[in-house]
């Protein structure tokens, strides 16, 4: 029995599937397997424009420009409601693409439609302002579509990041050219063969497939108002600078080296957990990964015990197994990172556990890595200074709650943070003082749609999610209402 034969899909641009221009291709993997289990369409500059144009006729003559916010909300609760009824069909898709283990890829596809929900809900809440002006006057703020957004996502939760890009563009009353990343293209495209079904305009939402260049070209266009990216920092640099030619509006959601830390207070057995899920849930290919395990001195050594003991119980295998709790990274590029950090932590630091790849049986063919910690690291080195995006976990031991911060915030990144501690002035006073757009107290890594989601410093610019979420889909136009029929006495 051979493979099933290999599907090459299109772009979708105004309503319909249709052929690229390019006839460039991308192979899509099964990471697990190294298998190919898609193709897609390189897309070039002119099937952007075209997907730009699509997106822009939409907004600018309609349908969409007519569409109430009642209509839009029903439009996402539609696409929520198609989401749950294919989620199994999606999970899996979903799992083959990534190499994520299949119960997380059941969780994303959970959060996507609940962020459609979310929006659907909100899209009717969106309103403007009445100011008091010292004349006979009425002063309003409108809050308007932006216009055409362009949406670059990673790889590493291709449905969500559609999701939380889609959601609350379509909400504001923007139209959307989304480009998923190279490696991960299949499950949004699955998606949009039910925008129809869902009510959606033709041209409200475009899907175009490529490389980093793909991206580039949609930054590029002069006519799409406003860019929303998630990524590495690098790139987001590269988006900021390209996208300033024509000053669009961006929105980044960037890397971390986010530090998780635990006081002597904490309750021992959940911090420990904590410490694990915070920087292994999804092969710790998360951008708010806790990476940096900051441990307080008396409970140091048998800290790192526990993790050793409770990490060996972690079971990697093949995604689609019910069992597994790691699977495989996305790729040969990210699955030499990876390698290449586990190598460079046994040079800067001590192993604690792992620090290799995983294999046996059906590992052997896919790009598996053991979940590895490393520990007596110091917060110069490379290993606790770089993003990995992998599981690799630096465990770090300080003294007092004044080293904790300044290790915790001796870094570049501010995506997030979490503190562990039974002392609320102390779990407050750290909060307070640590520089990151999401702290966990006593937890690590819990997301909600309706609380706001981005970093401070180098990890981004502008909040998602939550009201906040579609601010950034939003203008503000100021209107002035003379309401006095008396002259205006000047001349
Ligand atoms: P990662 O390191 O997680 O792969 P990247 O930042 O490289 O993250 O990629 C995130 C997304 O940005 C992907 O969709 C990728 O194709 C896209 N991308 C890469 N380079 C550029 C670029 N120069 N301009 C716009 N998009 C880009």
């Amino acid at each position: 029995m051979g493979l099933p034969p290999v599907t090459t899909h299109q772009l979708y641009i105004n309503g319909e599937f249709v052929a690229p221009q390019s006839s460039a291709t991308i192979d899509v993997i099964d990471p697990s397997t190294t298998e190919v289990i898609g193709r897609v369409p390189d897309a070039g500059a002119a099937d952007v424009d075209r997907a730009v144009k699509a997106a822009r006729a939409a907004f600018d003559a309609g349908p969409w420009k007519d569409a109430t916010a009642q209509d839009r909300g029903r439009v996402l609760f539609e696409i929520a409601r198609i989401i749950r009824e294919r989620a199994g069909e999606l999970a899996e898709l979903e799992t083959h693409n990534t190499g994520k283990p299949i119960v997380e890829a059941e969780f994303d596809i959970g959060d996507a439609a609940t962020c459609f929900e979310y929006y659907g809900g909100l899209a009717t809440k969106i309103h403007g302002d009445v100011i008091p002006v010292p004349d006979n006057a009425m002063s309003l703020a409108l809050r308007e579509p932006i216009g055409v957004a362009g949406q670059i996502i990673p790889w590493n939760y291709p449905m969500l990041m559609a999701a939380w890009k889609l959601a609350p563009a379509i909400c504001a009353g923007c139209t959307t050219v989304l480009k998923p990343a190279e490696q991960t293209p299949l499950s949004v495209l699955a998606l949009a063969s039910s925008f129809e079904e869902a009510g959606l305009p033709p041209g409200v939402v475009n899907i175009v497939t490529g490389e980093g260049a793909t991206g580039a070209a949609i930054v590029e266009h002069a006519d799409v108002d406003k860019i929303a990216f998630t990524g590495s920092s690098e790139v987001g640099k590269t988006i900021m600078r390209a996208a300033a030619a024509t000053l669009k509006k961006v929105s980044l959601e960037l890397g971390g080296k986010s530090p998780n830390i635990f006081f002597a207070d904490a309750d021992f057995d959940i911090a420990v957990e904590g410490a694990l899920f915070g920087v292994f849930f999804n092969q710790g290919e998360v951008c708010s990964a806790g990476s940096r395990i900051l441990v307080q001195r008396p409970i140091y050594k048998k800290f790192v015990e526990a993790m050793v003991e409770k990490a060996k119980a972690i079971l990697v295998g093949p995604p689609m197994d019910r069992e597994t709790k790691m699977g495989a990274l996305i790729s040969r590029e990210q699955f030499d990172r990876v390698r290449m950090y586990q190598e460079l932590g046994k040079q800067e630091a001590k192993v604690a556990s792992g620090g290799g790849r995983a294999t046996g049986g059906a590992l052997d063919k896919g790009y598996f890595v053991q979940p590895t910690i490393f520990y007596d690291v110091d917060n110069s080195t490379r290993i606790a200074r770089e993003e990995i995006f992998g599981p690799v976990a630096c465990v770090i031991p300080f003294d007092t709650e004044e080293d904790a911060l300044r290790i915790a915030n001796d870094t570049y990144y501010g995506l997030a943070a979490a503190v562990w501690t039974r002392d609320i002035f102390r779990a407050m006073r750290v909060v307070k003082n640590l520089r990151a757009g999401i702290v966990w107290v006593n937890h690590m890594q819990p997301t909600y749609v309706e609380a706001p989601w981005g970093g401070y410093k180098q990890s981004g610019i502008g909040r998602e999610l939550g009201k906040w979420g579609v601010e950034e889909y939003l203008n503000v136009k100021q209107v002035y209402i003379n309401l006095s029929e008396q002259p205006i006495g000047w001349y």
